[in-house]
């Protein structure tokens, strides 16, 4: 008789063949002390963190603590409702404001995470009859978000405007249609080549949306994102993003010139049917949206770092991803030699994260390091001299290919 747990054969296996002799896990490590953006205590060790997505460093931004501090305070832990119910607080509709008005726009709608903001608008938007295209590498929440719709999904390659272009030509042409792509690809770290697609996509009348996720306090003079630096922002029709990555807490957003994005409010069901976010989350949101807006500077030391470690990583001779950005994957040729380098360098003191399929495209597997505005000079030369070690260990064991 078929068993429920069947279907899990398979992590056994990888927890068989790859994990049970490693004293940590790597898809579970414990944190167990944070001391700053860019150090914490792994497993007892003292590690300087390469893998948050805290791209900024603003974690632990004494306004964003402060004002969530008062927050807490003065209006309790949680708002146990939803933003249709009994969950719409002043201080939503004072984040949905800042939101619109960081990214120009009239509209902003927030979800309480970045996943239910990809799920809740892609499901919202495209329905019966109408048509999503989406890149190939895109994020679980945004195939989720598809899964969830009643429209028709379509898959292109992995950045390939040509293909993008055929599949759309081959749509009905007076049908609804919706190009999905994201800023900058989590995984590798690549933008979408945005002023192909965005001209594609309204060539063939398609609206385009794009997940700025991690590409928000990263890419553009003011860390508006891809949209932005690509001087492209009045034709792209919504931007999703999350407060996760740069902005240093939790939830999600859309924002749009679209007057239409109001109704995702009564129809949006990751909006609906979930409670809203807590009001210590609303502040920090608000506190360190306020800072990127007002240091752009930030997003310079983020990119001077960049340039530091990924030029260091070349030097190395690890196989990085194709552009230059703070998301740097380092690709290992199989999952075993993947799992020593991780735990070498955590016995390094060097924190990274193990990036496997189906979160990796192409099967491949990687060390996904995440660049943060925060690390000082002398932390970057730790964390590199870790690699070259850690590389070195194991081209000496044999688990690294030279
Ligand atoms: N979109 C992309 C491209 C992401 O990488 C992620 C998270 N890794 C999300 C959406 C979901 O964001 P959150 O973790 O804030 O829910």
């Amino acid at each position: 008789m078929a068993d429920l747990f069947d279907k899990f054969d398979f992590i056994d296996q990888i927890q068989k063949n790859h994990m049970l002799s490693l004293p940590v896990h790597p898809l579970g490590a414990r944190i167990e002390e944070i001391y700053s953006p860019t150090e914490a205590k792994i497993n007892g060790k003292r590690c300087h963190m390469l893998g948050t997505n805290n791209y900024l460093g603003l974690t632990f931004h004494e306004d964003a603590v402060a004002r969530a501090v008062a927050a807490v305070e003065t209006s309790g832990t949680g708002t146990t409702g939803s933003r249709v119910a009994n969950g719409s607080y002043a201080n939503h509709q004072d984040l949905e404001r800042d939101l619109a008005d960081f990214f120009g726009c009239k509209h902003a709608i927030l979800f309480t995470t970045g996943y239910q903001a990809n799920l809740g608008f892609i499901s919202a938007i495209a329905g019966r009859d109408d048509y999503i295209l989406i890149d190939a590498d895109s994020h679980a929440s945004i195939y989720d978000g598809c899964k969830m719709s009643d429209a028709t999904t379509i898959r292109f390659r992995h950045n390939d405007s040509q293909d993008l272009e055929r599949r759309l030509a081959r749509l009905p042409k007076d049908a609804a249609k919706l190009v999905v792509i994201e800023g900058i690809y989590s995984m590798l770290g690549d933008r979408a080549p945005l002023a192909e697609m965005t001209k594609i996509a309204k060539s063939h009348g398609a609206y385009i949306m794009v997940d700025e996720a991690h590409s928000v306090g990263v890419l553009g003079k003011n860390g508006r994102g891809l949209a932005e630096e690509c001087g492209l922002e009045d034709q792209i029709d919504f931007i999703v993003g999350t407060f996760s990555k740069s902005i240093g807490t939790i939830g999600g957003f859309c924002v749009s010139n679209h007057a239409g994005l109001e109704n995702m409010r009564f129809a949006a069901r990751p909006y609906i049917f979930t409670a809203s976010l807590p009001p210590a989350v609303v502040a920090a949101a608000r506190a360190n949206l306020a800072h990127i807006k007002n240091h752009p500077e930030l997003v310079e030391k983020l990119w001077r770092n960049t340039d530091l470690i990924y030029d260091g990583f070349q030097r190395l001779g690890l196989k990085t991803g194709p552009e230059k950005t703070p998301v740097i994957g380092v690709q290992m040729p199989d999952v075993e030699s993947g799992m020593q380098m991780w735990k070498t360098l955590l016995e390094m003191g060097v924190y990274v994260n193990m990036a496997l399929p189906p979160a990796t495209p192409n099967g491949i597997c990687l060390l996904r390091c995440s660049v943060c505005a925060a690390l000082s000079e002398e932390q970057i030369n730790i964390i590199l001299a870790g690699f070259e070690k850690a590389r070195d260990i194991c081209l000496a064991k044999g688990t690294v290919a030279a």
